[in-house]
C-alpha cells in the first residue's frame, strides 16, 4: 500500500502515520525528519536546509526530489511505503509521480487531514516527542500516560523542534496556503483525494482513515473529484 498524507503543519499527519506504520507493517517516510537527520549530522543538504527551516520555508524542490528518489528504493519500502510532508509542491507531486511509474508503482489513497487553521498554532506550540524513539506528544492533548516517561519505550528525554515557535508558525502555514494546497486538485483530478475530518480525536480520525482504507480495499471508496 501506499499513501500520501496531506495537511498542513500540525495537522496530524507524523501521529497517524505512525498509527498507520505499526497497523500495516509498512514504513513512514518523512521529509521532515529526514531533513532534521541531515542538519544534525551537519552534512551539505543539512547546511542549506537548517536557515530556511527554522524560517518556515520551504527546501528546494530539487533537494527533496533526489532525497525521496533514494528513499523509495531502500527494501524496506518495497512493500509500500506512508509519505509524511511529500509532496509539497506541484513539481514535487509530478517528480513523484514520474518516480512512481519510472518503478511501475501506483499511490492507493491520498488522505487529506483538514482542519481549522487557528487550531493548529496551539498543536505546534503544544508538541513536543520522545528524544529516544520519536514518538510524539502535546502538552494539552496527548500527555504521557506517565509524566515523564514515553509511553512506547520508557525514555524519559523529549525535545521542542525549533521551528515549533508562535512565531514560525505563521510562515509554515502561509507555506502549506501558498505552495501545499494547489496539489490537492492534482490528485483530485486523478480519484485518490480522500478527506478526513483532523479535528476529531486521534483515535477517531484513525478509525476514519481505516474505514476509507477498508472501502478502497473493498473497491466502494468514493473519493473527491
Ligand atoms: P504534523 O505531522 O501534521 O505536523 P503531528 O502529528 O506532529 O502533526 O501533530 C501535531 C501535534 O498535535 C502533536 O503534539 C500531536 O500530539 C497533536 N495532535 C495530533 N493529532 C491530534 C488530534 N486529532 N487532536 C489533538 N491533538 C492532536
Ligand atoms: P510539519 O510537522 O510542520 O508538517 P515537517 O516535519 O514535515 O513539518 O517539516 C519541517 C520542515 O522541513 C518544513 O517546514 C520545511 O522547511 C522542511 N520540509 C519538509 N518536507 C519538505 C518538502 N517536501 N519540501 C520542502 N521542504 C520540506
Ligand atoms: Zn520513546
Amino acid at each position: 500500500m501506499r499513501l500520501i498524507l496531506l495537511g498542513p503543519p500540525g495537522a496530524g499527519k507524523g501521529t497517524q502515520a505512525k498509527r498507520l506504520e505499526t497497523q500495516f507493517g509498512i514504513v513512514q517516510i518523512s521529509t521532515g525528519d529526514m531533513l532534521r537527520a541531515e542538519v544534525a549530522a551537519g552534512s551539505a543538504v543539512g547546511q542549506e536546509a537548517r536557515a530556511v527551516m527554522e524560517a518556515g520555508g520551504l527546501v528546494s524542490d530539487d533537494i527533496l526530489i533526489r532525497m525521496l528518489g533514494s528513499r523509495i528504493d531502500r527494501p524496506d519500502c518495497a512493500r509500500g511505503f506512508i509519505l509524511d510532508g511529500f509532496p509539497r509542491t506541484v513539481p514535487q507531486a509530478e517528480a513523484l509521480d514520474r518516480l512512481l511509474e519510472g518503478r511501475g508503482m501506483r499511490l492507493d489513497a491520498v488522505i487529506e487531514l483538514r482542519v481549522d487553521v487557528p487550531a493548529l498554532v496551539e498543536r505546534i506550540a503544544g508538541r513536543f516527542t520522545c528524544a529516544t524513539c520519536g514518538a510524539g506528544y502535546h502538552d494539552t492533548f496527548k500527555r504521557p500516560r506517565t509524566e515523564g516517561t514515553c509511553d512506547v519505550c520508557g525514555g524519559h528525554r523529549f525535545v521542542r523542534r525549533a521551528d515549533d515557535s508562535r512565531a514560525t508558525v505563521e510562515a509554515r502555514l502561509d507555506a502549506y496556503q501558498q505552495q501545499t494546497a494547489p496539489i490537492l486538485p492534482h490528485y483530485a483530478a486523478h480519484g485518490l483525494l480522500h478527506p478526513v475530518d483532523g479535528m476529531a480525536a486521534i483515535d477517531t480520525v484513525t478509525a476514519e482513515i481505516m474505514a476509507v482504507l477498508a472501502r478502497l480495499e473493498a473497491g466502494q471508496a468514493a473519493p473527491i473529484r
